[in-house]
């Protein structure tokens, strides 16, 4: 693995969806090297996303390189083509250093019979009482079961296996990072599946260095977590366990770590996070997006005038149409509609009460999740705004960039890295 492209312990995953926050995002990344922790920043874009805003990945690597180069930074940093699929892997190849391979649409296809079958013959390590280093209790498996595991997920991982096939064609084996992702399906992976799915990826000889699992519990956009925080720790723990033991097992890298995805404004697991991985000795990779672009309406609206008037805006365009706007996202969000204020009644708002219904403080009486919710969604109406919305992001360059530091250096690295 060639050291230009191994993933650092620790990693950010920031979204830029305008592409004007990059510096300011960097920022946060200095900011912890100052506090005396690397922390590299990785650039996430998905298909979907370009998609609605109408940007090319091209975009995202120049603006990742613009800030590096004016900032100075000079440890790693990536561009990450998130959750791709071998039909639009394409656009990616050249602007991109680390891909996410998504597979959740895969997931629960049935593979081969002779493949599941020669799966099963191979591993019988994988059956009968498999004891996994710092797991207390060991799990007890049977034929049927791995063969019910690697039913449901080895055509996924077959499919990844293509995917990463091409890239090895297009990039050079070894010159890219390769994640991958199952975040998007209906029910978590259980650690004891995780190893089965790690075995088969060795199989498939995919070198990731990352794989976002499915944690439990609700992981909606640009909120806080939603489900049994012990839990979470406890699957969280038992997940490095069962990768240290499947890194020693099958060979993968070294770095394999855990990807958090969602993982933006996940504060009450933040502290579990960081114990885990500090008594693990384990790195983390934490991907946000959409919490850059809310602090980007934060810093218009707090700005006042006309910037205010743009958030304005695009609450009322996004409430107008919160329908369409909510669909491509429908699992991953939660708005009580009751709790949304009327575009009427915003329309008088203040820049104050404006940044205190938007801005993630759980202490402010008036934060309001559905509203946030609804604007994480609603950067499609900012997109066709257009011209328009990015001159007032340039207008008020100062206080957005401001907003975007903070938020991911103060509310995200400093309780996940640094356990503040
Ligand atoms: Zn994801």
């Amino acid at each position: 693995m060639s050291k230009a492209f191994t993933l650092p312990k620790y990693s950010l995953g920031v979204g830029d969806r305008f592409a004007h926050q990059a510096k300011a995002q960097l920022a946060a990344c200095i900011k912890a090297a100052e506090a005396g922790i690397e922390v590299v920043p990785v650039w996430n874009k998905s298909n979907r996303e370009h998609m609605i805003i109408g940007t090319e990945p091209s975009q995202t690597r120049q603006a990742a390189n613009t800030a590096v180069k004016e900032l100075g930074w000079k440890q790693p940093y990536f561009v990450d083509a998130d959750h791709i699929t071998l039909k639009t892997v394409d656009r990616f190849l050249e602007p991109c250093d680390f891909f996410t391979l998504d597979v959740a649409e895969e997931i629960g296809k049935a593979a081969k019979t002779e493949d599941v079958d020669a799966f099963v013959a191979r591993h019988p390590e994988l059956i009968g009482e498999v004891r996994i280093p710092r797991i207390a209790e060991p799990f007890h498996t049977n034929v049927a079961f791995v063969k019910g595991v690697a039913n449901k997920f080895l055509a996924a991982v077959q499919d990844a296996g293509m995917i990463y096939r091409k890239l090895v064609e297009n990039k050079g084996e070894g010159q890219f990072v390769p994640e991958i992702s199952m975040d998007e399906t209906d029910s978590p992976q259980t650690p004891v599946e995780l190893l089965i799915i790690l075995a088969a990826i060795a199989d498939e000889k995919i070198p990731i260095q990352t794989i976002a699992p499915k944690f439990t519990g609700r992981f909606n956009k640009g909120v806080d977590y939603v489900g049994d925080v012990a839990q979470f720790a406890k699957e969280f723990e038992e997940d490095l366990a069962a990768i240290n033991f499947a890194v020693k097992r099958y060979g993968l890298p070294e770095n394999l770590k855990l990807s958090v995805h969602s993982g933006s404004d996940k504060f009450s697991i933040y502290k579990a996070i960081h114990e885990a991985v500090v008594k693990f000795d384990a790195g983390v990779h934490v991907k946000t997006a959409g919490t850059t672009w809310l602090e980007e309406l934060i810093g218009l609206a707090e700005s006042g005038g006309s910037g205010l008037e743009i958030a304005k805006e695009v609450y009322r365009e996004a409430f107008a149409h919160a329908d369409e706007l909510c669909k491509p996202y429908a699992t991953v969000i939660d708005i009580d509609y009751a709790r949304l204020p009327k575009p009427q009644e915003v329309e008088g708002w203040t820049s104050e009460q404006f940044t205190s219904a938007l801005r993630h403080d759980q202490s402010n009486p008036a934060y309001n999740p559905s509203f946030r919710q609804l604007l994480h969604v609603g950067f499609k109406v900012a997109a066709k705004m257009g011209k328009r919305y990015l001159d007032a992001l340039k207008a008020n360059d100062e206080i957005v960039a401001r907003n975007v530091t903070t938020n991911l250096y103060e509310r995200h690295i400093r309780p996940i890295f640094l356990g503040q």
